[in-house]
């Protein structure tokens, strides 16, 4: 099966009324990867800069944060802590926190079936990888009310944070370009861009069969594997098998060569006393 080319999935939703790009792409997206685009070919790079913005922004904030945080509720923390990690999950401009709550909770539901968005087998790779995050209509109206947080919804400086998320990224792109356009570049274009395809990259080949070293450890209903590159390179998500037999589980680590570093850090934030939202 050849993953790259569109016309091998005749059901997939590109073909319906659902071409229309939507506000993220326009407001978000597109002059970002410009700016970076631009900056890239006149400022100079320092690559350990890059790291560690990629890493706060990136297994820290989405990894940690948005995903085993706020998705899953697989560990609870101090709400300042909360509160942080759901910032520079803003910061780092994916999608406001709802909606990537609201995607990711769906993906969970509809894992490998022709609804999951993010199946290369059900949709092809241009569009599993980066297609669908653009579309007008990705979740629809109905879905989003399912999907999305009831306790997001209720927390105000959350509910601020995901209402917010355009004029807070662009602020943030303001105040690094007039500190410096090279500490803009790298310690928040650069890492944002790459953390955007890390995500995107292990949603689509987390859930494909043939990818060398994947395996499995449970029997789940999905097609979800563990793979020992991506597992390493996503510092614990792409034990991805491991992830969908319980979710709700921090630390993923089931067998001995499984590290699992964002559920380690889960784990220490976990000791910072826990307490309720206000
Ligand atoms: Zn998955
Ligand atoms: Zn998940």
């Amino acid at each position: 099966m050849d993953y790259l080319n569109i016309k091998n999935f005749p059901n997939c939703q590109i073909n319906t009324s659902m071409h229309k790009l939507n506000w993220y792409f326009y407001k978000v997206w597109a002059p970002m990867t410009a700016l970076t685009f631009y900056l890239l070919a006149t400022q100079p790079i320092n690559w350990w800069v890059v790291f560690l913005g990629w890493f706060v922004l990136g297994p820290l904030a989405t990894g940690v944060g948005l995903h085993r945080l706020l998705a899953h509720r697989s560990f609870s923390t101090h709400c300042y802590v909360e509160k942080t990690l759901a910032y520079l999950a803003t910061v780092s401009a994916y999608s406001p926190i709802l909606f990537w709550v609201a995607q990711h909770q769906y993906h969970h539901r509809h894992s490998d079936t022709n609804k999951d968005p993010t199946s290369p087998v059900h949709h092809g790779f241009w569009y599993s990888f980066l297609y669908w995050r653009f579309l007008k209509d990705n979740l629809s109206k109905a879905d989003f009310m399912n999907f999305c947080s009831k306790r997001i919804i209720r927390d105000k400086r959350l509910m601020w944070l995901n209402n917010n998320f355009t004029k807070i990224v662009w602020a943030h792109i303001i105040v690094l370009a007039i500190i410096s356009p090279s500490l803009l570049l790298c310690l928040y274009l650069l890492p944002v861009l790459i953390e955007s395809v890390r995500i995107n990259l292990l949603n689509s080949f987390s859930h494909v069969s043939r990818m060398p070293f994947s395996y499995r450890n449970y029997d789940t209903n999905d097609k979800s594997y563990n793979n020992l590159i991506l597992g390493y390179l996503s510092l614990g998500f792409g034990w991805h098998n491991n992830h969908h037999y319980n979710p709700a589980k921090n630390i993923v680590h089931d067998r001995w060569w499984e590290l699992d570093i964002e559920g380690y850090i889960g784990y220490l934030l976990s000791k910072i006393k826990p307490k309720d939202i206000v």
